[in-house]
Parts: structure tokens; sequence; C-alpha cells
């Protein structure tokens, strides 16, 4: 396992990324949705350096694989979202690959009747998207490697890992590699 991004690497630019959001929203209350599990970290972390008025809340988007002809489908559960209606949503999630989770979670959060919905993501993977899709906040670009830590799992191991570490192909068929 190589780490790509130190816990205080990962510290100091959330920093950066809190004042920036503080700035944009000024002093509109904000009401931040985390996509569960890969942000919760990133939720964690970022909403206690925010200085806005501000809700918090939850919800899952699984994807599963679809077929050359019908695209993979994508079940969100919301359940314990507060209220969006006229809300400034800012959605977080940890990794923007594809693009595809977070294309049709805005879409989703724009029917549950929120203002506006702009999205943060904690890593940006160079080279991947598949969907026009621009985050408004981007806490760092990474190469194309499965990576873990801070959040990210592979196989629901490594979320608790206070740093980003890049999985190797020998810890991916199941060893650990130091
Ligand atoms: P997208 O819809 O953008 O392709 O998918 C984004 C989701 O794929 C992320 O929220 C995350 O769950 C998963 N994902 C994509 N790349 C990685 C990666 O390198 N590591 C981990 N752990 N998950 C990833």
């Amino acid at each position: 396992m190589e780490i790509l991004i130190p816990a205080e690497a990962i510290a100091a630019r959330l920093d950066e990324l809190a004042e920036e959001i503080t700035r944009c929203y000024r002093d509109t209350p904000v009401t931040v949705v985390g996509i569960l599990n890969g942000s919760l970290m990133f939720v964690a972390d970022l909403i206690r350096r925010i200085r806005l008025p501000l809700r918090v809340g939850f919800l899952t988007a699984s994807s599963y694989r679809g077929s050359a002809t019908r695209p993979g489908k994508l079940e969100i559960r919301d359940e314990s979202l507060p209220d969006l209606t006229a809300r400034h949503v800012l959605l977080l999630d940890d990794i923007l690959d594809t693009g595809k989770t977070l294309t049709r979670v805005v879409a989703h959060l724009l029917d549950r009747g929120a203002e506006s919905v702009k999205v943060g993501v904690l890593l940006r993977k160079l080279g991947r998207q598949e969907v026009p899709f621009e985050p408004d906040f981007v806490a760092f670009t990474i190469p194309n490697r499965f990576v873990v830590g801070y959040g990210l799992d592979h196989d629901d191991e490594y979320r608790h890992l206070p740093y980003i570490a890049a999985l190797d192909e020998a810890t991916e068929k199941g060893g650990y590699v130091a």
C-alpha cells in the first residue's frame, strides 16, 4: 500500500476548502448532504471547519452493474434526509470517478425540491470521467489508481485509515503489503 495523501495534507487542504465554501455561500444557510459510506470522514471533518448556518444529512446510493443495452441502476435511499424544499444543498462525495453517481444524485436532489445543488468531492480521478460533470469544490486530483482510506473502502475494509492510499495489485488480490 502506498500513501498518496497523508493525514496532515488532508487537514491542511480541508482548511482551505472550508474557507472557499464559507466565502462562496457568504451567510446563506446550507444543507450538507453526504453520500454514505465513503464520505463519512470528509463530511465530518469539513463541516467542523465551515462557518455558515448549516444542517447535515446523509443518503446512500448503491449502483448495480448494467448490461450492454441497459444502463446500471442506482438505488438512492434518502429517508433520513431533512426536508430539502427551497434549501441550498452542498452535496459531498468521496470520489468523482465516472461521474454517473453524482449526476444522478444531483438530479434526485433537485427533484426533491432543492433550490440549488453544489457539489464538493474529496478526490477527482484523472482520465476516468464518462459523463460531463463539473464539481464546484475539489480537494485533490489523483491519478487513475484504486484508492482506500479516509472513508474509502475495498470490500468494506480500510475506511478507518486516516490517510489516502493506493492499493497495489498484491493487496487487491487479498494480501497485505506494508
Ligand atoms: P462514479 O459514479 O463516479 O463512477 O462512482 C463513484 C463511486 O465509485 C465512489 O463514490 C466510490 O464509491 C467508487 N469508487 C470509484 N473509484 C474508487 C476508488 O479508487 N476507491 C474506492 N474505494 N472507491 C471508488
